[in-house]
């Protein structure tokens, strides 16, 4: 490749908060339209703006979390601009004193398309608070705004240009997701545009230190079509710089249909914004103690969780990717694994049987009968080999269903494993006695047969002979 991609990204998170920015209105998706709105954030003449505390906290929580500098003084700015999407005409936003600045977030492991990224730091610019505009809807030759969503908390999230490829881009939002959902400052459901994003993007020959025109992509509306704009503007790009041509300087939109980007401006047609202080806002300011109290709030986030996990519970970085990849599932875990004699084992569960059932039967995990402490009792049954592992698994589904502790379920049913020795010599005497033709076949050194006997032995003691004893016994009987 003749050319180094440059890209850097603008996202746009919605702050999980009871009511809006500036205005009592609640905050709150999928309401019938302009239901949730006053004068407020109607942006009639005379109101007065009040902050929302819980937002600002959120978004210095967001800075922390990406190891950001907390400003101890910061103030709101209007944007000016005219749009019905904010009937005001102006946004409240931050303009040169945001509430957070230069912070990182580390990228590792595999990239969208299976490839391994390189372990760097993404550099972040800043963090500020601003509000939401309405939300426009066009259709046949009709407009409509809104404005529910109007003065909804909304986080800008600038990074610097450090991503080279779709694969980093993917990854950086990946983990900015990630961290926005652990540290409780949004939920980022994208189909409920709590998580949008723009891309930045520029070619510059390799090698060369200057940065080529950068083109902003914009209505990128999953992180899958940030991936494929992405990839799609560097072949773009390239192609023009191959034929010798040269780009302007301008945004464009990304049609996912299509696979396609289409021009929406160009730089002439750029914004005067007018920034100014909200005269109606005081300044916000920070002590270093309120700043430390805050970071004393912080959760573990998932790397760091993964790391522990793999350190202290012994599991592959597979699964603790996994377990980690949603924080209910994590805290559910790590609460199981903590009390557990094999924490290993508490993840297999949770991996192969507890999330496939939870998504069957469509369940979340934090409304599931099967409390933690259950499911390690569970696997201690299996370790201290009380059940085996297919009692096991009726007995979970037992649980799953009633939410009954294991062992009262073991008890109630007589589940419990036969492992005494004359017992299992006695079934495994029956299961010979039953099958004379197969005894021939395994004495004439077919070794396959011991599974069937194992399955008739088993079937016989109605699955709860120990299957290690059974299988001990079974060799034995048969060489006889
Ligand atoms: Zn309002």
């Amino acid at each position: 490749m003749k050319y180094e991609a440059v890209i850097g990204l603008e996202v746009h998170v919605q702050v999980r908060t009871a009511s809006k920015m500036f205005c009592s209105c609640p905050n709150r998706y999928g309401a019938e339209p302009n239901t949730l709105v006053c004068p407020v954030c109607l942006g009639y003449p005379g109101t007065l703006p009040v902050p929302n505390h819980e937002a600002i906290l959120k978004a210095v929580r967001a800075g922390l979390l990406t190891e950001c500098t907390i400003a101890k003084f910061s103030k709101f700015d209007r944007k000016s601009y005219f749009y019905p999407d904010l009937a005001k005409n102006y946004q409240i936003s931050q303009y040169d004193l945001p509430f957070c600045t230069a912070g990182r977030l580390r990228l590792s492991g595999k990239g969208f398309s299976g490839a391994e990224l390189p372990e760097k730091y993404i550099g972040i610019t800043r963090i500020h608070l601003e509000e939401d505009p309405a939300k426009l809807t066009h259709s046949a030759g009709a407009s409509g705004a809104d404005y529910n969503r109007s003065g909804v908390p909304l986080l800008e999230v600038v990074s610097e240009p450090d991503m080279r490829s779709a694969d980093e881009a993917y990854a950086y939002l990946t983990r900015l997701k990630e961290i926005m959902q652990y540290g409780d400052i949004s939920d980022c459901d994208m189909e409920k545009g709590q998580m949008r994003c723009d891309v930045n993007i520029s070619l510059r020959p390799v090698g060369q230190k200057e940065f080529g025109t950068k083109i902003e992509l914009k209505n990128l509306n999953s992180f899958r079509a940030a991936h494929r704009a992405v990839e799609y503007e560097i072949w773009r790009q390239s192609d023009i710089l191959d034929k010798g041509g040269s780009l302007r300087q301008e945004t464009r939109g990304w049609n996912d249909d299509s696979g396609e980007s289409y021009l929406m401006r160009t730089k002439e047609q750029a914004h005067d914004y007018r920034y100014f202080p909200d005269p109606d806002l005081m300044p916000v300011t920070f002590t270093d103690e309120e700043i430390d109290e805050i970071r004393r709030t912080l959760p573990e986030l998932p790397e760091a969780k993964r790391a522990r996990f793999v350190e202290s519970f012994g599991l592959t970085a597979y699964d603790a990717e996994v377990l980690t990849l949603d924080r209910a599932v994590a805290a559910y875990f790590d609460e199981a694994a903590r009390q557990s004699r094999a924490p290993k084992l508490v993840a297999n569960w949770i991996i192969s049987e507890l999330l496939r059932l939870l998504s069957e039967e469509k369940v979340a995990i934090n409304e599931c009968r099967i409390a933690p402490k259950s499911l390690a009792e569970l696997v201690d049954l299996i370790e201290n080999k009380t059940i085996n592992g297919k009692i096991a698994k009726e007995v979970f589904a037992e649980m799953f269903a009633t939410g009954e502790s294991p062992a009262a379920i073991v008890k109630a049913k007589g589940l419990v494993q036969v492992s005494d020795a004359g017992a299992i010599a006695a079934v495994v005497a029956e299961a010979i006695k039953a099958n004379p033709a197969q005894v021939e076949q395994y004495r004439a050194g077919n070794e396959k047969v011991l599974q069937f006997f194992v399955g008739q032995t088993m079937k016989l003691s109605r699955g709860k002979a120990n299957p290690q004893l059974v299988i001990a016994e079974l060799r034995k009987q048969l060489a006889e």
